[in-house]
């Protein structure tokens, strides 16, 4: 009798591939368990079980496997069904899907490449023969392939001894090792019970009046504590009493101050694990809650829209609580850059060990030991927070899932395949374990308030802030004036530093906001308007100050900045336009005394650096944030007076469809981060534009009119939701093959298809790493088969790749293409 398992290789192949087992191993597999398998000349994959069976394959003779890797399997059915949904809606093969599905220790391949974790002792009596064999060729090489491996022990099993040793901790696979975050100690001073009353302090003052510096530390202390809110970090008071730190020990040895730490990523400083029963939900809240559970009870997905600091977490942690009372999962979705340690210490307040994080920037050792826990629901993943990739994760008992700040447009995959989109692949998800799926956004995007709308999805709303706190105040600033009469300084108005400055003089933090996309610091030379090029992609380089650079935002590449212009060789270069770091300059010297801070891709870049950021501003440490798009979502700080967006028109006249939901979504948010506690927040908008209607729509908070207007352009010009676009892009080195063969597909699509299809186009980039690209647009109508569109697309895709000169062309599809 022949037996055979037919896997899921990790790899872009259209079909499963069929390999031949034993007897034995026939009764032992089991669908899901990884199995590790030859493939091509000499490559092992770690597959994926899907089926046994005993027809050999006609095509090949099956190749025997390497070995089961798995006693039990890694991934389940549900999973295997989902990722088969994903690679059909989004038009990928499920190889594709299971690479990004899986975290790469689980994925060990010959190409893998293994390091020795330096500086670890371990004790040979504990190591397989193998195994040690493994860590001694280490010690003569920084390096080896999973190949080499199989070299050096001379067989070919050897993903298990590799597994272990990793489980070990004594070596580590090359392409990522993350530290696990290890949040700083920060010192903190407050004053004495003793002290506390007004008689008694009074008398510490006089008995001080003598000890010069002693009293000069106490003052300050007393002075920041009227001006902010929370605890006082010790060296705020060195700082700004300018005492040393000797003073302030013989105040602490008089018992006057007590001395004691936190950990810098704690905002609310109370560790004690609270109960989620204990939250008293106020009565939008509570009927926001019941409503929602309403929508579930009817198996409707539920969008809260809610407005920023309406206290949509709150709501959220009842319903997880709800979640775990029946010992379900909860999988709560964010947008990575908005996974802070602020979100995941507030619910593991509540939750406390049963918090499981799941995140690309963590180690593999912690992906692999999330994956575990969810695989056997046991007490350290029942609620799971995690960027999009989470939804990979092996729920068996899923009974909730949560998508915050569903409207980002960071939810979809751009690259590489599966280019799915986490917020409706979470529905998918929800259904397919019969769980209940809520979406929350302050700034709902068009398709979902649609949904709702429509009665598609239950809505719920809250329309005021937590405890009636009054939405920040909005102000436009015409800079256009001012430009003409040359009265701004820098990029700042006269409002604008009159504002800033009566804030800071309150003590009051502050956050401006530019744009990412806008406008790109480029040197450009003021005599030709010669602007350097980067070789190998159409695009401008960037200039970047603080290494005096140009750079390649494309494909990394860099060149020094040179005196003269490259083309007329005149010495009258220019910095044109402004990013953050122009702003933080030009801060610096307009604000001397303060520190400013700045949050953009560049100096988040680091480990944990965007929590470092973060925590520095919670802390009082910086007054003035600048930063990017990262400054707009959810963060939750206590002391932020103003908020300034530097230019609005860098947002509105962005050439795309979406440019003005996300304008109004961006300036919601980040003006959001504004007064979220008693005092009134204020939001300054510079614009040469004052009169336009998005920017009434903005400081006016009308989400329903901004939503109606965006969704009628939508109707008039064809865009989602009214319609579904697949986006297909083709890629080649060769500038004219690449315009024949894309204007063959595109003429054949007009042929098959009754969807309008529109292109071939050169977008707006159209060279990136010396490949050229090319895009084809289908606008697929609603209500007319999906699949049937598709399929056909991908019959064409055959006929494409049976035309021999266009066989090195790539075509890539992004189904709803955002
Ligand atoms: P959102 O997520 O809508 O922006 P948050 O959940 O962050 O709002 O709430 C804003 C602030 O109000 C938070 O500091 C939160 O702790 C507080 N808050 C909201 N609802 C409640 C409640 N029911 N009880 C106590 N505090 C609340
Ligand atoms: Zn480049």
């Amino acid at each position: 009798m022949d037996y055979f398992v037919d896997v899921v290789l990790p790899i872009p192949l259209q079909r499963l591939f069929t390999y031949r087992i034993n007897q034995a191993e026939a009764i032992f597999v089991k669908t899901g368990m990884r199995i590790a398998v030859p493939f091509g000349k000499s490559k092992i994959y770690t597959a994926i079980a899907v089926t046994t069976h005993q027809n050999p394959p006609q095509a090949y003779e099956a190749k025997d496997i390497h070995q089961i890797l798995d006693e039990v399997p890694m991934v389940n059915e549900t999973q295997l069904k989902h990722w088969q949904w994903l690679s059909n809606y989004y038009m990928c093969t499920l190889g594709e899907v299971v690479r990004s599905a899986l975290p790469s220790a689980l994925l060990l391949e010959s190409e893998t490449l293994i390091e020795p974790i330096t500086g670890v002792a371990y004790d040979e009596s504990q190591l397989s023969d193998n195994e040690f064999l493994v860590l001694e060729a280490l010690r003569h090489q920084s390096s080896l392939k999973i190949q080499d491996v199989i070299d050096i022990l001379d067989r070919k099993s050897v993903l298990p001894i590799v597994q272990a040793l990793v489980a070990k901790q004594l070596i580590k696979l090359k392409e990522t090792l993350y530290d696990k975050y290890k949040p700083k100690m920060v010192k903190y001073l407050k004053l004495s019970e003793t002290y506390r009353s007004e008689e008694a302090l009074e008398k510490l003052l006089q008995n001080l009046s003598r000890a010069k510096k002693q009293s000069e530390a106490v003052l300050s202390f007393f002075q920041i504590q009227s001006m902010q809110k929370g605890p006082i970090a010790l060296k705020k008071v060195l700082d700004s009493s300018k005492v040393s730190r000797p003073t302030i020990n013989a105040l602490v040895a008089k018992g006057v101050f007590e001395l004691y730490e936190e950990q810098t990523d704690r905002v609310i400083h109370d560790t004690r694990i609270k109960r989620a029963g204990d939250i008293q939900l106020n009565g939008e809240q509570t009927l926001a809650f019941e409503n929602i559970q309403q929508c579930f009870r009817e198996d409707k997905v539920c969008l809260l829209h809610g407005v920023t600091s309406s206290g949509k977490t709150e709501v959220y942690i009842k319903l997880i609580a709800e979640a775990l009372k029946t010992g379900g999962q909860t999988l709560y979705l964010l947008p990575e850059i908005a996974l802070t340690s602020q979100l995941i210490h507030r619910l593991r307040t509540y939750f406390g060990n049963q918090v499981a994080v799941y995140h690309s920037k963590y180690s593999i050792h912690e992906r692999v030991e999330v994956w575990q826990n969810t695989l056997e629901n046991n007490e350290r993943a029942k609620v799971i927070i995690g960027a999009r990739s989470a939804l990979f994760l092996p729920f068996s008992n899923l009974n909730l899932i949560v998508v915050d700040e569903e409207h980002e447009g960071s939810f979809k995959q751009f690259d590489p395949a599966p280019r799915y989109h986490a917020r409706d692949a979470a529905i998918v998800l929800a259904r397919l374990h019969k769980a209940p799926c809520l979406l929350g956004s302050a700034t709902p995007s068009i398709e979902s308030y649609k949904n709702a709308r429509t009665g598609k999805y239950g809505l719920a709303t809250i329309t005021r802030r937590y405890n009636d706190v009054l939405m920040p105040e909005m102000e436009l600033v015409d800079i256009k004036e001012a430009t003409r009469k040359k009265k701004m300084k820098g990029h700042f108005s006269e409002r604008l530093l009159e504002e800033m400055m009566l804030q800071l003089e309150e003590g009051q933090q502050i956050i401006l906001f530019q744009n990412r996309r806008g406008f790109a610091p480029i040197v450009e030379c003021t005599s030709c308007g010669h602007a350097n090029q980067c070789p190998n992609c159409d695009v401008s380089l960037t200039y970047h100050q603080h290494r005096h650079q140009l750079r390649c935002h494309y494909c990394g590449y860099h060149t020094a900045v040179l005196k003269t212009c490259g083309a007329c060789g005149n010495a009258t270069l220019d910095t044109k336009g402004f990013g953050t770091e122009q702003l933080q300059e030009e801060l610096l010297k307009l604000f001397p005394n303060e520190k400013v801070g700045r949050m953009d891709l560049d100096t988040t870049r680091g480990k944990y650096a965007y929590e470092k950021i973060i925590t520095a501003f919670e802390q009082n440490e910086i007054s003035i944030l600048v930063g990017t798009q990262m400054v707009t979502k959810g963060l939750d700080f206590r002391n932020v007076g103003l908020v300034g967006i530097m230019n609005a028109d860098s947002l509105l006249n962005f050439p795309d469809y979406r440019a003005l939901e996300r304008s109004y979504q961006l300036m919601v948010q980040v003006s959001g981060r504004a007064g979220r506690t008693q005092n009134r927040g204020k939001v300054l908008i510079q614009t040469y534009n004052p009169y336009h209607p998005l920017l009434h729509q903005v400081t006016t908070y009308n989400y329903h009119q901004m939503f109606a207007e965006q969704l009628y352009e939508r109707e008039q010009f064809k865009y989602p939701p009214h319609i579904r676009i697949i986006k297909i892009t083709l890629k080649d080195r060769d500038y004219n093959k690449l315009n024949e063969a894309s204007d063959w597909l595109a003429s054949s699509l007009r042929n098959v298809l009754k969807s309008p299809v529109l292109g071939p186009e050169f977008p707006v980039i159209s060279r990136i790493r010396n490949h050229y690209l090319k895009h084809i647009l289908i606008k697929v109508p609603r209500g007319k088969h999906f699949g049937k569109t598709k399929n056909g697309i991908k019959r064409l895709e055959q006929s494409f790749n049976a035309i021999s000169k266009y066989k090195s062309i790539r075509l890539i599809y992004n189904v709803d293409h955002i």
